[in-house]
């Protein structure tokens, strides 16, 4: 991961496809368990960016 040299970065969340599971990953290395929802890894995801 490329480290920016801007002022902290919150976490920023996306979610990555793998096979048929979906899980949400973020910039700050966290990474949310496999769902077979994409609706169920953003919410990971969202949960996480709100409280890390
Ligand atoms: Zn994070």
């Amino acid at each position: 991961m490329p480290e920016q040299h801007r002022p902290e970065p919150p976490h920023r969340t996306t979610t990555v496809e793998t096979g048929r599971f979906c899980a949400a990953r973020c910039s700050c290395g966290w990474r949310g368990p496999a769902r077979r929802a994409r609706s169920k890894a953003r919410a990971d995801a969202a949960a996480h960016g709100e409280s890390p």
